[in-house]
């Protein structure tokens, strides 16, 4: 199987890379998330960035700060720009992998602003919450993080 392999998980669709990189995060993490939208999705509120692979949103309603910080850490550190979008009655963590093919144009727009320490949103607010020591991407042949320029 490919890295663009289909996989269906928690009612979503992704490419195999980045469903490894999310069984990864939740290795981390220690527990399972609630995954939302998947990739290949075009949900309404997502302006494009899920049409094509690399994303993922995980629910984050009812979770406790804590928590919330524990699946942020984990996505980062497997390798997506991640974001807490507290939004009410949608509050739920955006995540785009990098080290994927065919990331919708939107999203890579995102993997952008991450590096430059933005939220990823229309106006590039700052986001000042944690970053990995060095920059990381999925590596889908060694099925784990590795560093990136
Ligand atoms: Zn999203």
């Amino acid at each position: 199987m490919g890295a663009a392999t289909k996989v269906h998980y928690q009612g979503a669709t992704f490419d195999r890379a980045t469903f490894d990189a999310i069984k990864w995060a939740q290795r981390l993490a220690g527990f399972t998330f609630t995954i939302g939208q998947g990739s290949f999705a075009n949900g309404s509120l997502s302006a494009g960035t899920h049409t094509g692979a690399g994303t993922v949103d995980v629910g984050c309603a009812g979770l406790s700060h804590t928590k919330i910080k524990k699946i942020l850490r984990a996505l980062k550190l497997a390798g997506f720009a991640a974001w807490f979008r507290n939004w009410p009655g949608n509050q739920h963590i955006h995540a785009v992998l990098f080290g994927v093919r065919g990331v919708a144009a939107g999203a890579r727009d995102q993997l952008v602003d991450y590096d430059n320490g933005r939220d990823g949103l229309a106006w590039h607010r700052p986001d000042r919450s944690f970053r990995p020591r060095s920059k990381r991407r999925w590596s889908f042949r060694l099925r784990r993080p590795v560093k990136r320029r």
